[in-house]
C-alpha cells in the first residue's frame, strides 16, 4: 500500500501525484519523495530495487544538486517551497494506492 501526496504553499505553488511507498502488486517497486537541497524541486523517484538507492546517485533533474529524502511522516512537517524559498510547503494525504 502507497500513500498519494499533494503538495501546497500559501503562495499558489502545487504539485500533486507524489507517491511514497510499494504497492500491492509490485511488491519489488517503491515510490519515494525527494527534495532538491538547492532548488527545493520536489522528485518523485521509482525504486525497482533498494540497492538502486545505494549505488545510484541521486541528484536534481534541474540542478543536478544532491536530494534529500522525505520520508516518514511528511505531512507532518514543513519543507522549503520550490517557489518562494519560504518553509512553508505541507504535504498533505490525498490518497491510498495500490
Ligand atoms: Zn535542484
Ligand atoms: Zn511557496
Amino acid at each position: 500500500m502507497g500513500t498519494l501526496y499533494q503538495a501546497n504553499c500559501p503562495c499558489g505553488f502545487k504539485q500533486i501525484d507524489l507517491l511514497q511507498g510499494y504497492g500491492v502488486n509490485h511488491s519489488d517497486t517503491s515510490y519515494e519523495i525527494y527534495q532538491c537541497e538547492s532548488c527545493h524541486m520536489l522528485v518523485n523517484y521509482e525504486l525497482s530495487q533498494q540497492i538502486d538507492t545505494l549505488f545510484k546517485p541521486i541528484r536534481c533533474p534541474e540542478c543536478k544538486e544532491a536530494l534529500i529524502h522525505l520520508a516518514g511522516e511528511v505531512d507532518q512537517q514543513q519543507h522549503p517551497c520550490p517557489e518562494c524559498k519560504k518553509d512553508t510547503l505541507s504535504l498533505s494525504v490525498v490518497g491510498l494506492w495500490d
